[in-house]
């Protein structure tokens, strides 16, 4: 029977069918970082349980961890706290552990597929929600809360609600100053923020095709930000050849091996999906949100959606509107920004980097704007300064800052104060997750951004690689 690459590697992993009609699935690899794992040690400790497969587990510490120094303990009480439990409970349990003082320290979604953590084939969990990043690399992946941070530590193992599959194919060549970023907030925009639930996302045609991991992993980052807790692309020539020499990955005659199993799982050309939805790269244009999810977005040249006309979801755009400021029917260029902030997991991989720099090689931070750029990983920032990456940032006035999660959610000091606008390359722009409850975000790519920085508002990243201001 044909299968999809979600069916081979489910029914590869499944232990067995529970009374609930959920599976209990065996997870090849459980990423932990400082804030979602401290309760889930304590229920352990309270147990008397121990971690049944340490070698199998891996921690680093990147959500709170603070961006503009590494010395301790740090100033941040909460920070300091959470990075002394996980030390801790990395020690008793036997955990690898990338603490602030590791070179291989960054966002878990960075430094998995960057150490070779993150294989195809893998069932992978993490207690974050944009855990599907990993199924750029053929992985099937998924974000758990505590208590299944506890499960997966006890037991390797979760229950889990069986998927349905959507192949979602994108076909054609992306304009230039278009993006992955703008590729993927574009699905969520027609499929919804709640059209993935109970789905896993397969990606595929064309556009995926020709993509680099690094773009690959930006799009199934967002799959959970579309409702679907799995996103993924079948594993190619670029998946294998990302993969080789890497710390984590198999050597020598093992990697052949592995290649030749990791390609026996991908979809096969005729597996049936319960759904099929194909989207034109052509028709795609930098895309901007202008609400309060990420499905609630624009072409740039777009003008805003109307709250007061007959649409159905005329209340949650009114509701919108209100928060962030804007004007229906008005144009999202030239909204004024205060801060820009460049990395997370989404969009925090050198190549992000080299695009952004490329817009603001030679140009200025508006005067008004707080600009800051944030490896997600420490390898990140070492390639960014070997390329001179992060002198053209610093030269243009960005600040250049250590790696870690910092504004994508605003839990250590990087925040937004106040009502401030932030042009960001994260994955949600939820009301408060830049750190303060009246804050705005507008999601884009990272040359958006990089242009949004230096023009001071919102512009057509199109216009400025062209050379002109916007
Ligand atoms: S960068 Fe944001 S989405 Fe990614 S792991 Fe950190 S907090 Fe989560």
């Amino acid at each position: 029977m044909p299968e999809t690459l979600f069916h081979k590697v489910w029914n590869r992993h499944a232990v067995r069918t529970l009374a609930s009609g959920q599976t209990q699935l065996l997870v090849g690899l459980h990423l932990v970082h400082e804030v979602t794992s401290p309760q889930a040690f304590d229920m352990l400790r309270q147990h008397g349980w121990h971690v049944a497969f340490p070698e199998r587990t891996f921690a680093t510490v990147d959500h709170i961890t603070p961006t503009d120094t590494r010395r301790r303990p740090f100033l941040d009480l909460m920070a300091e706290e959470m990075t002394t439990a996980l030390e801790r409970n990395c020690r008793e349990f036997g955990i690898r552990l990338c603490g602030p003082g590791s070179d291989d320290q960054g966002i878990v979604h960075v430094i998995g597929p960057e150490l070779g953590l993150t294989q195809p084939g893998m069932t992978i969990a993490c207690g974050d929600s944009h855990t599907s990043t990993h199924g750029a690399l053929g992985a099937i992946a998924f974000g758990i809360g505590t208590s299944q941070v506890r499960d997966v530590l006890a037991a390797q193992s979760l229950a889990l609600e069986p998927m349905k599959v959507r192949r979602i194919d994108v076909n054609g060549r992306l304009a230039p100053g278009v993006y992955a970023k703008d590729v993927i907030l574009t699905i969520i925009r027609r499929l919804g923020v709640q059209g993935g639930v109970g789905y896993a996302y397969e990606y595929g045609g064309t556009t995926i095709d020709a993509m680099t991991i690094d773009e690959r992993m930006t799009i199934c980052n967002m799959s959970i930000e579309g409702g679907a807790r799995v996103g993924y692309v079948n594993p190619d020539d670029t998946t294998f050849a990302y993969l080789r020499g890497r710390r984590f990955a198999p050597a020598g005659a093992a990697f052949d091996r592995a290649v030749a199993w990791w390609r026996s799982l991908a979809s096969d050309p005729d597996a049936p999906y319960d759904d099929r939805v194909v989207v034109d790269a052509a028709a795609i244009e930098p895309t901007v949100t202008w609400g309060i999810n990420p499905g609630q977005s624009v072409a740039i040249d777009e003008p805003l959606p109307d709250g007061s006309s007959g649409r159905p979801d005329r209340e949650a755009i009114a509701e919108a509107l209100t928060f962030m400021g804007l004007e229906a029917g008005a144009p999202i260029t030239g909204t004024r920004v205060d801060v820009a902030f460049i990395g997370s997991c989404t969009n925090g991989r050198v190549s992000d980097l080299e695009e952004a720099a490329r817009v603001v090689r030679g140009r200025k931070v508006a005067p008004h704007v707080k600009a800051i750029v944030v490896p997600g990983s420490r390898e990140v920032g070492r390639e960014a300064e070997r390329r001179g990456l992060a002198d053209v940032f610093r030269s243009a006035g960005f600040e250049w800052r250590g790696a870690g999660c910092s504004m994508c959610l605003g839990m250590n000091t990087d925040r937004l104060e106040g009502r401030q606008l932030c042009a960001s390359s994260s994955n949600r722009n939820f009301k408060g997750r830049q750190g303060s409850p009246t804050g705005r975000t507008l999601l884009m790519s990272p040359a958006m951004v990089a242009a949004a920085a230096v023009a001071g508002e919102v512009v057509d990243v199109r216009r400025m690689l062209a050379g002109g201001r916007a």
